[in-house]
């Protein structure tokens, strides 16, 4: 594995940096809500977007998760990941960068399984950041597991008529389209039952019961949409995807929607980091830096070192992407996922903790980046549904134990032992 990076690219990363901190980091000031990044009808936040767009662009660095013939650079998962641990430091740089969720997964679908008409209508407009989208999956009843959803999809004549509930549909207040998962096929095998509908966001029938406000937002500023979908009708060629494929094709977007979180949440570590490292040397306890403390160094060792690990697998995991078969980077995924809900969650709390009242107060980023580990550690599945995968995907070929003992069993191992090399042995005498 060479994790090398050669110098020309180096330098994009560098300006990457520079243009980040003092040309997108103001807009998190001045746009504070997570939903902000993804209303295009605000036409001061849009003012100052569409330049800073404009300069990615002629950098080429707009959409790099696309390969080529999408408008992207093809640059690989490698990296991506280099790109967005400076991209995640911030909530406004996937938009300025053109790889914002969950758009980046809904082109990547659209593009895989979109018919010329899908794409031109839809995926084109989004590819170049003119509008944004919704994926609409999760049930108020049911999230982890979609064999648990009820919302269906009935064929009535020329239309198909979508009926059911939807909840925490992010962005759908914003979006021009929504991509729906529904029952079509309930006579089929679990995972063939459902199929996926692209559905304009002004069609009749789509009431939006509430903008559900995420832990960092207040209720106004809500964005996850709990969506009543009341006999909705779209035309029969509103399908993505085969009829029965939705599983397939939610997979499709699953895999790289976790791993670029995981990229991101890289930069957001290394923001919690760098605040811990200079709290640690400005503020003094007990006549000495909080520095000279060993609870503070242990904090901070702690910190490093989990980053360090985390880091790692995610650069590990992206260079199995771009080297291996497809799918073979499908436990790598998991694990960062699953990683990255924990070393986050455990640097951001060090963070506010050494941080004091003030860690804790709206004054600096840290109480909302903290507030963010509990949601990483849901969406796009909980933990545990990863790790039961990991292991699964572990134990899958390992055999049992020839015996009645494990195969390590040190007495039957050194009768084998003495077994092997009776001769020598018996020739070297007592
Ligand atoms: C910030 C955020 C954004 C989101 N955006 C979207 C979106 O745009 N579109 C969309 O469709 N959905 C979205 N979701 C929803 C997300 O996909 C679901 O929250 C997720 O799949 C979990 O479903 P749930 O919330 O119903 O939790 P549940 O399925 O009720 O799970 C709750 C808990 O039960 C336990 N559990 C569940 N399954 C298992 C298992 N197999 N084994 C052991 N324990 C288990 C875990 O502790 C889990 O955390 C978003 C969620 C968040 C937090």
């Amino acid at each position: 594995m060479d994790l090398r990076v050669d110098p020309e690219f180096q330098k994009q990363l560098d300006w990457m940096k520079q243009f980040i901190r003092e040309e997108v980091e103001p807009l998190d000031l001045l746009f504070p809500s997570s939903g902000a990044p993804y209303d295009t009808k605000n036409a001061k936040a849009r003012a100052l977007v569409k330049p800073l767009q404009k300069q990615v662009k002629e950098r080429g660095l707009w959409a790099c998760h696309l390969p080529p013939e999408l408008g992207g650079k093809g640059y690989g998962q490698l990296k991506l990941a280099l790109m967005n641990e400076i991209i995640g430091r911030c909530s406004w740089s996937p938009t300025v960068f053109g790889c914002a969720a969950p758009d980046t997964g809904n082109a990547e679908i659209l593009a895989m399984f979109g018919t010329d008409a899908q794409k031109k209508r839809y995926l084109q407009p989004l590819l170049d950041g003119d509008i944004v989208s919704t994926f609409s999956m999760t049930e108020p009843q049911a999230g982890a597991d979609p064999k648990e959803f009820t919302c269906t999809a009935r064929q009535e004549g020329n239309e198909w008529v979508i009926e059911g509930e939807k909840w925490y549909s992010s962005n759908a207040r914003y979006a021009s389209f929504l991509i729906v998962m529904a029952i079509t096929n309930p006579e089929n095998k679990p995972h063939e039952r459902m199929s996926m509908f692209i559905v304009p966001s002004e069609t009749p029938g789509i009431v939006i019961k509430r903008n559900v406000g995420g832990m960092n937002d207040t209720e106004e500023e809500g964005s996850h949409a709990y969506i009543q979908y009341d006999r909705v009708r779209v035309p029969l060629d509103s399908m993505l995807g085969k009829p029965g494929e939705a599983f397939k094709v939610a997979q499709a977007r699953l895999g790289g929607g976790r791993i670029h979180h995981a990229m991101r949440t890289v930069g957001l570590c290394n923001r919690a980091m760098e605040m811990m490292l200079e709290r640690a040397v400005s503020r003094r306890t007990q006549g000495k830096l909080f520095a000279d403390h060993q609870f503070v160094q242990g904090m901070i060792a702690d910190s490093a070192i989990e980053l360090e690990q985390f880091r790692l697998l995610v650069l590990k995991t992206a260079w199995i992407i771009d080297n291996e078969p497809h799918g073979a980077a499908r436990t790598h995924i998991a694990m960062a996922k699953v990683a990255m809900a924990k070393v986050y969650h455990d640097i951001a709390q060090r963070a506010v903790h050494l941080h004091g009242a003030l860690g804790t107060s709206r004054d600096t980023p840290l109480a909302k980046l903290w507030m963010g580990a509990p949601m990483l550690a849901v969406a796009d599945g909980p933990t545990e549904v990863h790790k039961v995968q990991i292991a699964k995907a572990l134990l899958r070929d390992v055999k049992p134990a020839p015996g009645l003992f494990p195969s390590e069993h040190i007495p039957t191992k050194r009768e084998a032992a003495r077994a092997r090399y009776a001769k020598i042995l018996k020739d070297l005498g007592p």
